[in-house]
């Protein structure tokens, strides 16, 4: 049993906000995932009562045992979306269904109860709506959005928790780059690998993340800003960024991205990309990438430019991919055509400033 369909949220608006002389001081310059804002969405879990006492209530900490099973074996899972104003004045958010559905996959795979999507929905509008003051204004300014859940139940012992906390908190964000798109140089890592066959790749947990943060450390000892993962088995391929998916485009220009075989996150700036390609008549195809198609391609021209995307950055190009067998850049190293068209059809998209064909705005 989940429960949860039709829950209502009991709204508890927080007494003593932040003045509005504070908040846009602190607007002003918000960089990424650094300020909150004044509330945040709870709702419990527990085996046989399904999901319960939904709320929205000041953002405060969270007591916590110190059996708590999450703290032992890293039971959960998360989400990552934007909200931003239209230039309507109204607020929207991107393909939120998207992540409600990748929310109860990766959930599926951590043993945790799936959330209602109606839920997953309504705890984001609600939070949108009370701290709405908090969205940045102007052109790339938003409000990051992160739902999580996590085994909260007290016990020791490796079994699936009998209970859990969702919550949602929410951190308005400035532009990603600030003084223009700037290409990210990336670090194939010799050591570690991300995700293995059967793993838990394709899920949003924490236990992805700190498991990449040594590779993450040795991309910033490189000079490098982000790690690409190869594939753990032959160690060949390319899975993706610690926080990324990866594209080619090739001279006839054609796309390639690593397919969803369970071992890389399944992006919805990916599939977004994916579908806009494919509607401009591109041919995109979803196979493997050896790094030595990658290298071998820059080297002879086949392959024009390289890009990552995700819900923070949007659309980046890749600059230069270094490894302990030396760097090559694709191109010249800078932003491309096709990328940077394919940025700015999405964020218009986004922003509510181009038709959106596929009514991914909400
Ligand atoms: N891969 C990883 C490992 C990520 O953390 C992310 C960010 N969620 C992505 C890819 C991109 O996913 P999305 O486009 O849904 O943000």
């Amino acid at each position: 049993m989940s429960g949860g369909d039709n829950l209502e949220f009991e709204i508890r608006p927080n007494p003593a906000p932040v003045g509005d002389a504070e908040r846009a001081a602190l607007l002003a310059n918000p960089g990424f995932g650094r300020i909150f804002t004044d509330h945040m969405v709870t709702v419990r879990y527990a085996d046989g009562k399904g999901w319960y006492d939904a709320r929205v209530e000041a953002r405060a900490p969270i007591p916590m045992d110190p059996a708590s099973a999450v703290l032992h074996y890293a039971q959960e899972i998360f989400e990552g979306l934007k909200a931003y104003t239209l230039p309507d004045g109204g607020v929207a958010m991107f393909r939120p269904d998207a992540n409600a559905a990748r929310f109860n996959q990766s959930a599926e795979r951590m043993a945790m109860p799936a959330l209602p999507v109606e839920t997953f929905l309504r705890s984001l509008h609600e939070i949108i709506e009370i701290d709405r003051g908090w969205i940045p204004q102007g052109e790339e300014g938003s409000l990051y959005l992160r739902p999580f859940a996590y085994a909260s139940e007290v016990f020791l012992g490796v079994r699936p928790a009998t209970e859990y906390l969702y919550l949602v908190i929410a951190s308005p964000v400035g532009p990603y780059f600030s003084g223009g798109v700037k290409p990210v140089s990336i670090w194939v890592s010799p050591d570690y690998t991300r995700a293995a066959p059967g793993g838990t790749g394709a899920a949003k947990c924490g236990g992805n993340y700190a498991a990449g943060l040594s590779a993450q450390a040795e991309a910033a000892e490189h000079g490098c800003d982000q790690v690409v993962y190869l594939d753990a088995v032959e160690r060949k391929y390319i899975d993706e960024l610690g926080g990324m998916n990866v594209f080619l485009v090739f001279d006839d220009g054609s796309l390639a991205t690593p397919p969803l075989t369970g071992t890389i996150l399944p992006g919805i700036t990916r599939d977004s990309v994916i579908k806009l390609a494919r509607r401009a008549g591109r041919r995109v195809e979803e196979r493997p990438i050896s790094l030595d198609e990658w290298r071998e391609g820059a080297a002879s021209g086949r392959v024009r430019e390289a890009f990552a995307c995700g819900t923070a950055a949007v659309i980046t190009p890749i600059g230069t991919i270094r490894s302990l067998d030396g760097e090559f850049t694709v191109a010249d190293g800078g932003s491309g055509e096709v990328t940077m068209a394919l940025r700015k059809e999405l964020v218009d998209i986004q922003r509510g400033r181009a038709e959106d064909p596929f009514s991914w705005v909400h």
